[in-house]
């Protein structure tokens, strides 16, 4: 994507025009165009891009064919690089499933989010069918 192409300081200047930061958690909140699940759009040389893959590829590296990028804070949203990973799909699929379970059983036991740790541990241990 965009190392295949020039990036200019336009296009990143368009780009940081539709992002705010959460003073909270860090994260580079997308606020342009998103698709029913969150994931930020951004126009590119005539195309229609993943924002947070645009901007991973602008400032860490490219991505190969097989790479999802995951978002390690959980926000589609989130454009900060430094809260993306590149991944397999297979990986990225997974700690969904995961995600998805750790939140039914927070929901079930009426905790909070937090600590998330030992509940994750108690989820990796088992096998929670839902
Ligand atoms: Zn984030």
């Amino acid at each position: 994507m965009p190392n295949n192409h020039t990036v200019s300081l336009e296009d990143l200047r368009r780009f940081f025009a539709k992002v705010v930061q959460d003073p909270e958690k860090g994260c580079w909140l997308w606020q342009g165009y998103c698709d029913e699940k969150g994931y930020g759009q951004f126009r590119f040389k005539e195309k229609v891009v993943w924002a947070h893959r645009f901007i991973f590829e602008c400032l860490v590296r490219q991505l190969k064919d097989n790479e999802d990028v995951h978002h390690k804070c959980a926000v589609p949203g989130c454009v900060n690089p430094a809260h993306l990973d590149a991944v397999t799909p297979q990986y990225n699929r997974q700690e969904q499933i995961h995600r998805h379970r750790m939140i039914k059983i927070l929901l079930n036991t009426g905790q909070t989010l937090f600590p998330v740790e030992e509940i994750t541990q108690e989820v990796v241990s088992k096998e929670i069918p839902f």
